[in-house]
């Protein structure tokens, strides 16, 4: 955003809480960080001279690649001078005609648009457990890893948490620690990465084909650059189907969705799918009870965002670990000694790790301190939950855009698409109230009737099933329940931030300047 802007000529300036680049990329640092979409398009689009120079080296890349990447980002387009790290904002409020942000240090900084890049899982949601702080040992949140790592060698490590982090996290605590004790609230569905290194001749292949890769990219459902298979998976003779799960369970990944034709709208082919990955649970898990315990039965695959994973469910066959239930025995209180369970059962440990996931999509834009017109707080607009106009803007608070705000696709799609197109959008809008000297903020109008789009499209597939997923906002105790994320498919959505463009931003109250002066 900031390098778009600057392209502009318009002044523009970053302030950023951490104190380096990097975003998830800085705070996510827990053993087995990696990122589930592949290297070859987790990456920006903006520049070709980017991606034919930058070498990826694994089929994944692990989170201290991803970070390295972004550093040559900011050093490549000279962006670290246009940042001020280290610089946590307290609160932001229009004041008539700007907005005036303050920060934790005591700046005070000015602007007549004001973009957010908060990301949408940043919050940390750590569980409010009774006694945690008499904890004599040492816990951690996975969004907030210590830089300097956590050494669990030979120590007793405990993970609550089976979400994409925790299934990543398990399987490397499981190898150093002495014993390692899961405890899990909800079993999850997850598919073999199969990461492996990226050969020489993947990523010549890749760098050749980047035209190409990015348009499908741009046409796609989720901003990735699969092609969703048209075979009709519930025409197909049970062997048949069985081969054609088995073949993209070898692939494996996030593709494997784009090899099941209707998986999230059709509840006969979800059901199929559901049960195939449960039995790759079986057959992997050696002890039946066990197995039984990690087998998701309380949502429809992917209607969950789906993990991928190294090893996480034969993780379990080894004699260092052991799974907790945590939804049949609750944890009751952390002591000074470890976890205690309502049965009154403890489990000794050194260290905590909550893998507990984030509040998400509206946490981050909430901890902004954001005020709009007449000195309105965020929270109090949203206190029925996050709404906006295409994810882009809210009603009430002018020249305040929001890159992958709640009501955008943002998390069901490849981010760095989501998150580009934003760019642009914004960018195009800026330059537009430049030229015509106009304010601009969504009518309420626009916004109502984009809320109840948001809830039709979630509506349309079987996502809205998963009565704790964090698309809900169900993981945060007393978070209103409403669908964040916009489920109608990212070329839908890119096509109709582009008609709002084309037709003069009608979405928009546009409020001239001068008039106002
Ligand atoms: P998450 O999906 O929200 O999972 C949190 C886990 O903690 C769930 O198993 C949840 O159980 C459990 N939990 C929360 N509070 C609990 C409590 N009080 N007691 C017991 N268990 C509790 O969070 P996440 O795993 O950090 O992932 C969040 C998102 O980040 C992912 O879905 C993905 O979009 C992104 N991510 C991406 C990558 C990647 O690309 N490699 C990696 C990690 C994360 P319930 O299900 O019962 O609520």
């Amino acid at each position: 955003m900031v390098h778009r802007l600057r392209g502009l000529g318009i002044s523009v300036h970053g302030l950023e809480a951490a104190d380096g680049v990097g975003g998830t990329w800085f705070w996510n640092r827990y053993p087995g960080a990696r990122c589930d979409s592949e290297s070859y398009y987790y990456c920006y689009a903006f520049s070709r001279e980017l991606e034919q120079e930058w070498d990826w080296t694994e089929r994944y890349p692990g989170q201290a690649e991803i970070l390295s990447y972004l550093e040559h980002v900011a050093d490549r387009f000279d962006l670290r001078r246009s940042f001020s790290l280290s610089t946590t904002v307290s609160s932001a409020s229009w004041g008539g005609d700007r907005w005036v942000i303050d920060t934790e240090g005591g700046e005070r900084w000015t602007c007549r648009w004001l973009v957010t890049a908060v990301g949408c899982l940043s919050s940390a949601n750590v569980p409010d457990i009774p006694g945690l702080a008499s904890f004599a040992g040492e816990w951690h949140h996975t969004g907030q890893w210590p830089h300097e790592g956590v050494d669990v060698t030979g120590r007793r490590v405990g993970v609550v948490g089976t979400g994409s982090t925790g299934i990543q996290a398990i399987p490397v605590l499981a190898a150093s620690a002495a014993h390692l004790t899961v405890f899990q609230r909800t079993a999850n569905f997850s598919i073999p990465a199969r990461n492996a290194p990226l050969s020489t001749s993947e990523a010549a292949g890749y760098k050749a084909d980047y035209a190409a890769i990015r348009e499908v990219q741009q046409a796609s459902t989720n901003g990735h650059p699969f092609v969703v298979s048209d075979v009709d998976t519930l025409a197909l003779p049970d062997d048949e189907r069985r081969a054609l799960f088995q073949r993209a369970w070898e692939r494996g990944g996030l593709r494997f969705r784009a090899a099941v034709r209707d998986v999230l709208t059709d509840p006969a082919v979800n059901d199929e799918t559901s049960e195939f990955l449960r039995s790759k649970i079986r057959s992997t898990v050696d002890d039946p009870e066990v197995a039984e315990t990690l087998t998701p039965r309380d949502h429809p695959f992917a209607t969950k965002r789906p993990p991928i994973d190294t090893d996480y469910f034969e993780t379990y066959n080894r004699p260092n670990v052991s799974l907790v239930d945590v939804r049949a025995d609750p944890i009751e209180a952390v002591t000074r000694d470890g976890v205690r369970l309502a049965s009154g059962a403890e489990h000794p440990l050194d260290v905590l790790v909550f893998a507990t996931g984030f509040d998400a999509l509206s946490g981050p834009l909430l901890r902004l301190g954001l005020r709009g017109r007449d000195g309105v707080a965020l929270a109090d607009a949203w206190a029925e939950g996050a709404a906006t106009y295409l994810g882009l803007g809210v009603a009430g608070f002018p020249n305040l855009f929001t890159i992958t705000g709640p009501g955008s696709p943002s998390v069901l799609t490849n981010m760095p698409t989501s998150i580009e197109q934003h760019v642009e959008w914004i960018a195009d809008l800026v330059a537009h109230l430049r030229a015509h000297d106009l304010d601009a903020e969504p009518t309420p109008e626009a916004q109502a009737r984009w809320a109840d789009h948001v809830r039709e499209a979630a509506d349309a597939t079987l996502l809205p099933q998963a009565a704790s997923s964090w698309y809900l906002g169900a993981n945060v105790p007393g978070k209103p329940r409403v669908f964040l994320p916009y489920a109608g498919g990212f070329a839908r959505y890119r096509g109709m931030c582009d008609a709002e463009a084309a037709a003069g931003y009608p979405g928009f109250a546009l409020r001239s300047r001068r008039r106002a002066a």
